[in-house]
């Protein structure tokens, strides 16, 4: 039978290359977006187009009402949620004396709480399930630490310590619970440094160049598969040997 992948963050960047690569592996995908409506209906044609299956959801991550109503339509639509990946995020840079608690709010309410709320809204029906699989995506200063990016930093960190405690919590039940850490991949969420930056952080990449989006959805969809059925609590890094 077809799975079924709630994707937040799915209109654009990693989600959206995550929500094609799934749906053209046979997965139903939810395809969660908050802002960009459009982006998100331009997924799900792409997906139409080659014959996947789809739908899109809109939830703001950070409001746990709003996340509880696109879960269950997309429950109902599909019957069954049975990977989660926790995708949406923001990044800002600043230097920490420029941080205002207004900025580490955001940070915090869209890049954990909005992973806490869809946890607490599609776990029941895993552990009924005794089955399921969650991937919450980190980064590489959530494991390093990045200048000018404290708040971010400290947020992913906190992402990767919810994945190690929540992976022993339901391990069993049969439910695997994985993060993922990308390094510097080519998104809008780059859209703030200029092209001499971009090339200077794939110099810096000892591969010799930035991530693709699809360089992570193939990660995903692997944590998601059989293959990666004993893997849980895990942190896998993307990163072209940016942190190793
Ligand atoms: P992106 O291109 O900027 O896309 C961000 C996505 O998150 C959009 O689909 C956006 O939806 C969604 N989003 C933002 N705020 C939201 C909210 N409050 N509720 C629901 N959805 C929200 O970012 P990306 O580069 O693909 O990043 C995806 C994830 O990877 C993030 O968690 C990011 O921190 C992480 N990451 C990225 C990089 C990188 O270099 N790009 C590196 C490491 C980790 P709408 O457009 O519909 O508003």
């Amino acid at each position: 039978m077809k799975k079924t992948v709630f994707i937040t963050g799915a209109s654009r960047g990693i989600g959206r290359a995550a929500a094609l690569c799934f749906a053209k592996n046979y997965y139903n995908v939810a395809i969660c977006y908050n802002k960009n409506e459009a982006a998100a209906n331009e997924v799900l044609a792409e997906i139409n187009a080659f014959g996947g299956n789809a739908a899109v959801f809109k939830a703001d991550v950070s409001d746990m009402a709003q996340v509880c109503n696109a879960t269950q339509n997309a429950r109902k639509a599909f019957g069954t949620i049975d990977v989660l990946i926790n995708n949406a995020g923001i990044a800002q840079q600043k230097v920490f004396s420029d941080i205002t608690e207004e900025d580490w709010d955001d940070m915090f309410d869209i890049n954990v709480k909005g992973m806490f709320n869809t946890c607490k809204c599609v776990l029941d029906d895993m552990i009924d399930k005794k089955q399921g699989k969650i991937i919450n995506i980190s980064s590489i200063w959530g494991i390093a630490g990045a200048s000018c990016e404290v708040h971010y930093s400290a947020a992913k960190a906190a992402v990767i310590g919810f994945t190690k405690a929540l992976a022993k919590e339901l391990a069993p039940s049969g439910i695997c619970v994985n993060c993922v850490a990308p390094g510097v991949i080519k998104t809008d969420m780059l859209s703030s440094f200029d092209e001499s930056t971009l090339s200077e952080l794939a110099e810096e990449t000892p591969l010799g160049r930035l991530g693709s989006p699809e360089d992570i959805a193939e990660t995903l969809l692997f944590l998601a598969s059989d293959k990666a059925d004993f893997i849980t609590g895990q942190v896998i890094s993307p990163n072209g040997g940016f942190v190793i």
